[in-house]
């Protein structure tokens, strides 16, 4: 049984299969990654693109706002030099007047630089040097924003120059929480993921005016000590564009990952507020989100694509293998009894002899008066006789044999062969089973006896080829019918002399 595997079986077909299989699947790997790289490049173009936008946008706004704080601080001014006070606390008291929830303070510095405002907001001047920026004002100056005690948020403080007892120099001053700019900076869509910083080109000392954490807005910090926390392989280019924005550089952008997450970051000057910039960072899920999942669908997509198509492929490759071992089976076998046919049999016993110098046995069967078998119980009945009587030969010879049905009632069987001793119990053992194969007979009439005639040579004792085995084989046989049938012989020389003096 191992030995017709080993002739018939051809495994180099499917080992082909599976390597081309795996080489496509590679390749097709291969292009998923190409295609995964290509996407992100696209999708951190894109990012850069639109932070820029969003933040040159931003720092629009900003300005705007920051010149109308400064233009009304500059009208208010205007309003004062226009009028007539009898004392600077008369003009404390008008600006107390006009205090609303535009500015949280309002006050005067006059012309001996005596501060006119709340103790808290005097306290404020003394301690970030507010009279300095006070006295920049040509007509008006901006302060850096800066922490309000009061408040505990970020606020800004604008100066106008104005005039008052007709010589006197003042300069009045207004106080602005800088939330009122981060309202108006913020986008609607991206308020929960855009982070917003004011920062001053010279020190790289930023301030937080939007972020996710709330807590943190308003909040110091400088952006060379912040770049500790960013992912070590972007530190150079970070210093890079921080030496660009140090050098006065406008609307630069940046990308660059902190743990897994990748951020585009851009910086654009407020015109307003010389030195200072804006500048937005947006986390690349937060703008990329749409192509991003359409990226995923894309590869989920293609994932299952990939799992259909090699689905089909393998089953396809199934059911031809399936179809070539059917074929493959007509072919070499006898369709009534399935042993190998006489071109099978033929091939397989030529294999065997060639390629082993192992004894063995060729042995030619023919089933006695099969004729009166079909006669007497019909062509079905013969049928069956003849699949029992292989089937006979396949128990006794096949592990150590190939069976064979030549044709007709006649079968041949090669088999390893120990001694003539030991073929000859199998042969007795065959005869013994033969006989008890028993035929249905429909017709009632009677059973039959089963027995067949055999002849046997060997090899290579008798014929070192095939075709010499076969018909000395076949001789025995002839003498065994001759002799009167149900019976075997080995061949012999004598049987030759014997056919020739005939
Ligand atoms: P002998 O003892 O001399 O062998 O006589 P026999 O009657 O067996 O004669 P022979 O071996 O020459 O005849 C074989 C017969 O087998 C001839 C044919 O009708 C019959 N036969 C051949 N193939 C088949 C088959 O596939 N099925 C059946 N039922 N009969 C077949
Ligand atoms: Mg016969």
């Amino acid at each position: 049984m191992k030995k017709r595997k080993d002739f018939f079986n051809n495994v180099t077909g499917s080992r082909s299969f599976y390597v081309t299989l795996v080489i496509c699947l590679l390749v097709f790997f291969g292009a998923i990654a190409m295609l995964i790289t290509a996407f992100n490049r696209l999708i951190s173009r894109h990012d850069q693109q639109l932070s820029g936008e969003i933040c040159t946008l931003i720092s629009e706004k900003m300005n705007n706002s920051i010149q109308s704080m400064t233009s009304t601080t500059k009208s208010i001014a205007e309003v004062l030099s226009a009028q007539d006070f009898s004392s600077p606390d008369e003009i404390y008291d008008r600006l107390k007047a006009m205090r609303n929830t535009e500015y949280i303070s309002i006050g005067f510095i006059d012309s001996e630089n005596h501060l006119y405002a709340t103790d808290e907001e005097a306290a404020e001047f003394a301690k970030w040097q507010l009279y300095d920026t006070a006295a920049k004002a040509d007509p008006v100056s901006i302060s850096a924003p800066y922490r309000s005690s009061v408040y505990g948020q970020p606020i800004i403080t604008m100066y106008s120059n104005f005039k008052y007892d007709r010589v006197k120099q003042g300069s009045m001053f207004t106080t602005y929480m800088l939330s009122d700019l981060q309202k108006i900076a913020a986008t609607e869509s991206l308020v929960n993921d855009i982070e917003i910083y004011l920062m001053n080109a010279q020190s790289a000392n930023i301030i937080q005016c939007v972020g996710t954490d709330e807590h943190a807005t308003g909040s110091w910090a400088n952006a060379y000590l912040s770049m500790q926390n960013i992912n070590k392989d972007d530190w150079d280019t970070y210093n890079e564009w921080l030496q660009q924005v140090h050098s006065g550089e406008d609307n630069i952008g940046i990308s660059y990952s902190i743990g897994d997450t990748f951020y585009s970051q851009y910086c654009s000057e407020i015109q307003s507020m010389p030195g200072w910039y804006v500048v937005v960072r947006i986390p690349s899920n937060a703008l990329s989100a749409t192509m991003s999942t359409f990226r995923n669908y894309v590869l989920i997509f293609l994932a299952i694509l990939l799992i259909v198509v090699v689905v089909l492929i393998i089953n396809m490759y199934r059911l031809s293998k399936q179809e070539n071992r059917m074929l493959e089976q007509l072919s070499i076998h006898d369709p009534l009894t399935q042993a190998l046919n006489r071109r099978a049999f033929d091939f397989a016993s030529e294999q065997r002899i060639n390629n082993s110098n192992k004894d063995a046995a060729l042995l030619f069967f023919d089933i006695d008066y099969f004729k009166q078998v079909n006669d007497h119980f019909g062509h079905d009945a013969g049928d069956q006789l003849l699949v029992a009587f292989c089937n006979v030969l396949r128990k006794n010879f096949e592990e150590h044999g190939i069976v064979s049905r030549f044709g007709g009632d006649e079968f041949v069987v090669l088999v390893d062969m120990e001694s003539r001793e030991s073929i000859d119990k199998i042969l007795e053992q065959v005869a013994e089973d033969a006989h008890n194969i028993t035929l249905t007979d429909k017709s009632n009439e009677g059973s039959f006896m089963i027995s067949f005639s055999s002849g046997a040579s060997r090899f290579p004792h008798d014929a070192n080829n095939m075709p010499d085995l076969k018909k000395c084989a076949d001789m025995a046989l002839y003498f065994v019918k001759e002799r009167g049938r149900n019976g075997y012989l080995w061949y012999d020389p004598a049987l030759k002399a014997r056919l020739n003096s005939k």
